[in-house]
């Protein structure tokens, strides 16, 4: 059995069908037995192939799930430590990190001039580093204006402020459409921009990151900085939330 066999099987059995066949096969995969060619069935082959190929993620994903598997099998790595620090970078240190940004900008005018103006040396004064002079642009929602942020190319993203980027902004479908029909998308994402207001679609490349500034919410006067901080959902330092609730952090 080829590696490249196993691993489609792998693959397939992660997919999940509900076709008893592919079931018993993975199976065998999954526990490592060896599946002779007594056992080979060429209808059954050609019934799968399509199937399992139709499924297959992307190369720099089946790379890094190759790496892991080695990793895993040879010790050197734990698959729920991996799971723990993926879900930490998506959930909690990223995004927290912009909203934190966001919160200074509305309590500090100078702060946010300064953000606008050159957002990788403003970021700086918070201590997070690792930026190159104007290798971050801010730009800012306001009462005419929305901003949307894709990477048509790939999935440019800004880590340090936003952690891991969501799946559905690696997808085809939000880089090519964001910029054909960006009201389209947001309407998706159940966001209403009247007419109205202008929508800024910004294009995120490896040397230029882009990083939405969404408006403070009506009714967050009195709340200090922290606070404030809590309200800013990840999706509105993107440009796919415009309005951000007062009463809990949003996506
Ligand atoms: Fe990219």
């Amino acid at each position: 059995m080829t590696s490249w066999f196993r691993g489609c099987a792998v693959l397939l059995w992660e997919v999940g069908s509900d076709d008893p066949r592919q079931e018993v096969f993975c199976t065998k995969i999954r526990k490592n037995q060896v599946v002779y060619m007594t056992e080979y069935n060429a209808k059954d082959a050609e019934h799968l192939h399509p199937l399992i190929h139709s499924h297959v993620p992307s190369e720099p994903a089946l790379r890094v799930k190759a790496l892991e598997t080695l990793l895993v099998e040879k010790g050197l790595l734990d698959s729920a430590a991996v799971d723990a620090w993926v879900e930490v970078y998506s959930d909690e240190i990223g995004p927290k990190v912009g909203a934190a940004v966001v919160a200074r900008a509305w309590c500090d005018d100078g702060f946010r001039e300064r953000l606008l103006a050159d957002g990788a040396t403003a970021i700086g004064e918070l201590g997070i580093q690792g930026w190159a002079p104007n290798h971050l642009k801010v730009v800012e929602n306001t009462e005419s204006v929305h901003n949307l942020v894709v990477c048509t190319l790939c999935s440019c993203y800004p880590h340090r402020l936003l952690g891991i980027q969501p799946a559905w902004y690696k997808l085809e479908a939000y880089r090519s459409r964001a910029v054909r029909d960006p009201r389209g998308v947001l309407a998706e994402f159940e966001v209403s921009i009247p007419e109205t207001v202008r929508v800024d679609v910004w294009d995120s490349t490896a040397e230029l990151r882009y990083f939405v500034l969404p408006q403070r919410p009506e009714g967050s006067e009195d709340m200090d900085e922290q606070a404030l901080a809590a309200l800013v959902s990840r999706n509105s330092m993107i440009g796919t939330q415009r309005d951000l609730p007062i009463e809990t952090g949003g996506a």
